[in-house]
């Protein structure tokens, strides 16, 4: 029997802190330990083992070659085929989707479908002042965690990056404070705590803006207006302040609105001291898949290529109207943990379309071709950003016979070139 290898500083992508400083022993072909302990990541790096072949057509198992050449024929007669999910792949996956995208003149939505994501946006409308997860453990004195528990969601997050890390350059401990919208682990652990349903979040935002502006606020119309005035009083006397916002902050309706008045006042508390915006993601590679799709179109997401170039619409390409207003004929499915947060009439939508799907796992969304893939990070590797978008490259820990999914993508391309007599050159150009 082999002996045990153990693989150091690996990146784990059990969600998007990405931590890279992994222990991963590896005995008889499976995972033995993973150090330090993380219940995230123990959930990732088990291969669930099913009887599910690498390829399937209509449920049966097939050959690689007979699935690439049913997914050819499935989008030969695909006028406006959709792209989506591409969080779930490496940056070297969602750059081949790309091209895949563009050869067909697919739609691109590049966000994860379960939740709404205006960061692409109010990042070239008005900009936002952010930092790396490094530059909070080393210097953030003062962190408001808004709408996000990463004592939940991220487990290691305080021990590597925020509150329980040592920081370089603090000379006191750190001040936690939290906005939230029910008690959680991590509002346990704020100073101050401030209870506020979703729906106030604009309205304070707003307040904490008129607050750093001077501006004279009616009272009687702000609830919680002596506990948001306590939260400025923090962050504006902090020499570094950090305010962390998870998808429920900027998710909404209004999330837009919210996040843009959320940097208009981290830029007024620039004025006299730091501070920054966190934005944590609910998956490995979301933000890599927004960059993915900036640096091929200029665009943040969600776009449609097209014979004379790329088009972005904001809010008329996103999945879910697409698919509510019939948009789509096709749909070419990257399968994850999305799928699990996935609102009812999304997957709905989805079933009744012909679909390729790519997936590290077997899915209970029926597809008509499905490749099972391998799963970036330990059955293959390539790169992933971390949510502070810090690319960091990913480490095959265990053996496998799936393909990767940027191989099965090319081999799609190829196919899908070949049968409509075209070099695999794109029709796009790239920026
Ligand atoms: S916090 Fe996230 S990235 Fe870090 S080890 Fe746990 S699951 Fe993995």
């Amino acid at each position: 029997m082999s002996q045990p290898i153990t693989f150091a500083d690996v990146v784990c992508c059990g969600c998007s802190c990405l931590c890279d400083d992994l222990q991963i022993t590896v005995a008889a072909g499976q995972i033995a330990q993973i150090a330090p302990a993380c219940p995230h990541a123990a959930s990732y790096f088990a291969i669930a083992e099913d009887a599910q072949s690498n390829c399937q057509i209509n449920g049966k198992a097939a050959t690689i070659d007979t699935a690439i050449a049913a997914a050819t024929k499935l989008l030969a007669g695909a006028k406006s085929p959709l792209l989506l999910g591409l969080g779930e792949l490496t940056i070297d996956g969602q750059r081949a989707a790309l091209d895949w995208a563009d050869r067909l003149g697919a739609y691109v939505d590049a966000g994860n479908p379960a939740e709404s994501d205006p960061s692409g946006v109010v990042l070239q409308s008005t900009g936002m002042i952010t930092a790396t997860l490094g530059e909070i453990r080393d210097r953030a004195d003062v962190i408001l965690f808004w709408n996000a528990d990463p004592a939940t969601t991220q487990p290691r997050h305080f021990t590597r990056f925020s509150l329980d890390a040592p920081g370089r350059f603090l000379t006191a401990p750190r001040t936690a404070l939290a906005i939230d919208s029910q008690a959680t682990a991590t509002t346990a652990r704020a100073e101050l705590f401030c209870e506020s349903p979703l729906s106030q979040n604009l309205e304070t935002a707003h307040t904490l803006l008129a607050l750093a502006r001077g501006k004279k606020i009616d009272r009687k119309r702000v609830p919680q207006l002596q506990d948001i005035e306590s939260i400025h009083a923090r962050l504006s006397s902090a020499t570094y302040a950090a305010i962390v916002c998870a998808p429920r902050f900027y998710g909404g309706a209004d999330g837009a609105a919210i996040l843009e008045t959320l940097a208009d006042y981290v830029r007024e508390l620039n004025r006299n001291s730091r501070a920054i915006i966190s934005l944590e993601r609910s998956g490995p590679n979301w933000i890599g898949a927004a960059e993915s799709i900036a640096w091929r179109t200029g665009y943040p997401s969600p776009v449609r290529f097209a014979a004379d170039g790329p088009t972005f619409d904001p809010t008329g390409y996103r999945a879910a109207k697409l698919l509510s207003r019939g948009q789509v004929d096709a749909l070419i499915r990257f399968d994850g943990d999305w799928l699990t947060s996935a609102p009812s009439e999304l997957l709905t939508a989805m079933a009744k379309l012909p679909t390729i799907s790519l997936g590290w796992r077997q899915s209970e969304l029926p597809a008509n071709i499905q490749f099972r893939v391998a799963k970036p990070g330990v059955e293959c590797g390539g790169s992933m950003h971390r949510l502070d978008d810090v690319p960091l490259p990913l480490t095959q820990v265990l053996p496998t016979t799936r393909m990767t999914a940027e191989d099965a993508i090319r081999r799609m391309t190829n196919a899908s070139c070949a049968a409509s007599g075209l070099t695999s050159s794109l029709r796009s150009p790239s920026v």
